[in-house]
């Protein structure tokens, strides 16, 4: 039973350029095996941290840093092609038609999104001007490290404080955006009451500007289909389902 894995060479779509020191973004991914599979249906509370190890465990040429470390564009990159590797590029989705309200399934392949790679003008969007306090903020790319880290922070959040109604989802979204405000790297100590007092058009500005940023790297979400009823085009995003990792074989 050695060496019956399928492997197959890609590269990241950072180009490896947007981490402390360059790297040769080129991996090579193996398909998973039942151990994997085993894994991945063990429960976590860290969803990203699990998949990342998952991802990890199939690289067979190690990166410098690892899976849960990188941009959250390298590393969907990585589960698509992990998909790919261990499946097959074919994929199913029902979509529902806005304008007629019709439902219906299509087939994708996964090889044939668009992936937008790097380029020097993630540098630029990356500096936002608040358009009220004037302040000038550094943002970071975001990693499925921070995305566990935001749950993680909400449940203590919520074991410290039983009464707090409100949700803490947009602070600690934006701590974990925010690089540097004016040319101060963030103080981990202060930034949530600093945060807290930022008015919401200025933090408006960072999340939309952090949501272009994500489009920036890795697969473009971006699916358009056509409807069979009423022959209209229909813009739509790609959405994980169960049938990601568990496609039906014939
Ligand atoms: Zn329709």
């Amino acid at each position: 039973m050695n060496n019956i894995t399928i492997q197959e060479e890609y590269s990241l779509p950072s180009k490896g350029l947007v981490y402390g020191k360059p790297f040769d973004p080129v991996v090579k991914l193996r398909s998973m095996t039942v151990a994997e599979e085993m894994k991945r249906l063990t429960a976590t509370e860290n969803p990203y941290k699990t998949m990342s190890e998952i991802i990890e465990d199939c690289l067979v040429t190690k990166l410098p840093i690892p899976v849960y470390d990188l941009c959250l564009g390298d590393y969907q990159y990585l589960l698509h092609k992990l998909r790919v590797v261990t499946y097959g590029p074919d994929y199913s989705l029902s979509v529902m038609c806005p304008f007629c309200g019709n439902f219906f399934d299509r087939s994708i392949n996964l090889d044939e999104l668009k992936v937008n790679e790097y380029t020097e003008d993630i540098l630029k969007e990356l500096v936002v001007d608040l358009p009220t306090t004037g302040k000038k903020v550094e943002l970071r790319l975001q990693t499925p490290r921070d995305l566990d880290k935001i749950e993680q922070k909400k449940k203590e959040m919520k074991k410290q404080f039983p009464d707090m109604k409100e949700d803490p989802t947009i602070l600690l979204n934006l701590e974990s955006l925010i690089k540097s405000i004016d040319g101060q790297p963030v103080n981990p100590a202060t930034i949530q009451n600093t945060l807290k007092k930022l008015p919401l058009r200025d933090s408006m500005k960072i999340m939309q500007r952090a949501e272009k940023i994500s489009g920036l790297i890795g697969i473009d979400n971006g699916l358009v289909s056509e409807c069979p009823n009423c022959g209209r085009e229909i813009n739509s995003t790609f959405r994980f389902t169960s049938e990601f990792f568990r496609p039906e074989i014939d």
